[in-house]
């Protein structure tokens, strides 16, 4: 019996089934590309905790602020008695998030719980209720936010009643809709107008590249045109950039690759190098709209989590990691093109810097003739190619028995994701794409 499977039985008895796990083997230790099971078996590194070890795992800079930290204090609550971490990392948000303008944030534990406050934030600010979202969301799993995401199974199944005046519009998806950015907007836009009202949106949420939806990005063009209606009707335009942020897409957050300035920004995964902090950070007058006592919570913006964001912002600026996203894109995109190429499995390869994914479908099964914008409205069946889910667990498995840590997403659970750690080098980058090669 290996020390895992020795783990893993007693888990069974001991954590809800609710909880999962990709892999049944038990971490040791990580580093900036690889993790070490307990049984001594090393894995190549392509998620990141989910896009979070940005910085790689035990940093050294983080390791160093966070010690020093905790040997100062671990806790008095932001709320009762304040500390300058918490400040710190704000007035880093501030002037690293999308927009010229003067900003103010607030610090939270999770991305959902960031996602909830900005909701709180933009329907008291603007006196409105309806918050307008998209195909293939995914905001998070608290009751509000389940309500904001779109797939039923696994996230939502069984989980109701859920949140109201949550409105849902089609998303720009290039590879199976086939509308220009501008032309997918109009489709959304007039779904709002129509069924929701102009006056009456408080805020539209998107993920800039949705993440567990399935690493779409939308045509260019889509984003402009969404936030250019969003502030004609008065509401605000929020971007969640918590997959998407801190150099994943190889820029600071991937709206700038647009050139949208959102009025409200979440936050999250890869802002503190492994430890719990969110954030919501926007206008300041939005933001200063709401009353004093309004926002808050005992851990947010925990001390020991603010220490490990700002060594995480700092290594990022040293290392120049949104450099380092475009590094990881030029080594990879070419391989997986190639491989697309070679293997009419791979019906698309997407995403930016390094949030890459690869569409499995089944070949030759793509419909003939453009898709228009009335067979965009029915939304049940996917459009375009026929999603192979089936093969797509195959070759993840594939790659799990080769030690390569893979992860799939997508409405179709038919994409494979590439999130690896940003300070991965380019040997470890290849050997993982030879796996990958052999899995297919
Ligand atoms: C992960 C994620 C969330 C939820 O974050 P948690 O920290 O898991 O609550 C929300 N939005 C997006 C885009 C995410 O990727």
């Amino acid at each position: 019996m290996t020390a895992s499977s020795d783990i893993h039985k007693r888990r069974g008895a001991a954590v809800a089934r609710g909880v999962g796990s990709m892999i049944s083997s038990y971490v040791d230790h990580a580093s900036g590309g690889t993790l070490t099971d307990v049984d001594g078996r090393e894995w190549i590194d392509m998620a990141a905790g989910i896009a979070v070890t940005n910085v790689g795992n035990a940093s050294p800079k983080v390791v160093e602020a966070v010690r020093r930290q905790v040997e100062r204090f671990t806790h008095t609550c932001f709320m009762i008695a304040p500390y300058e971490g918490y400040v710190a990392v704000c007035e880093q948000l501030n002037a690293l998030t999308p927009g010229a303008f003067e900003k103010r944030s607030a610090l939270f534990n999770s991305g959902a719980e960031a996602v909830e406050n900005a909701v709180k934030i933009a329907r008291h600010a603007t006196g409105r209720q309806a918050v307008v979202v998209f195909d293939h969301a995914y905001h998070g799993r608290t009751n509000l936010t389940m309500a904001l995401t779109a797939k039923a199974m696994p996230y939502k199944h069984g989980f109701g009643p859920f949140a109201g005046e949550i409105y849902r519009v089609p998303m720009s998806y290039p590879f199976r809709d086939g509308l220009s950015g501008p032309d997918a907007a109009s489709l959304a836009i007039g779904m709002i107008e129509k069924q929701v009202g102009a006056d009456q949106v408080a805020a539209v949420l998107i993920e800039p590249i949705q993440g567990e939806g399935g690493f779409i990005v939308p045509a260019p063009g889509f984003l402009p045109a969404i936030a250019a209606w969003a502030r004609s009707a008065g509401a605000l335009f929020v971007a969640d950039e918590i997959q998407t942020g801190f150099c994943r897409t190889g820029e600071w957050f991937a709206t700038t690759h647009e050139s949208v300035e959102p009025d409200l920004v979440t936050t999250a995964k890869g802002i503190a190098g492994g430890l719990p902090l969110a954030a919501v950070t926007g206008r300041a007058a939005v933001m200063d709209a709401v009353h004093a006592g309004g926002l808050g919570g005992t851990y947010g913006g925990n001390p020991i989590a603010c220490a490990a964001a700002l060594a995480s912002i700092e290594t990022m600026r040293e290392l120049d990691l949104c450099a380092a996203a475009r590094r990881i894109e030029s080594v990879m995109r070419p391989r997986l093109e190639s491989l697309a190429a070679a293997h009419p499995v791979i019906g698309d390869v997407r995403g930016r810097g390094a949030m890459l994914a690869v569409e499995i479908v089944v070949p030759g099964s793509a419909e003939p003739g453009a898709v228009t914008a009335e067979r965009a409205y029915g939304r049940g069946a996917p459009l375009g190619a026929t999603p192979d889910a089936a093969r797509t667990a195959a070759i993840q498995k594939a790659a799990h028995e080769a030690g390569l840590l893979l992860l799939t997403c997508g409405t179709y659970g038919n994409v494979i994701r590439f999130l690896p750690p940003l300070v991965m080098d380019d040997a470890t980058l290849h050997r993982a794409l030879d796996v990958l090669e052999s899995a297919l």
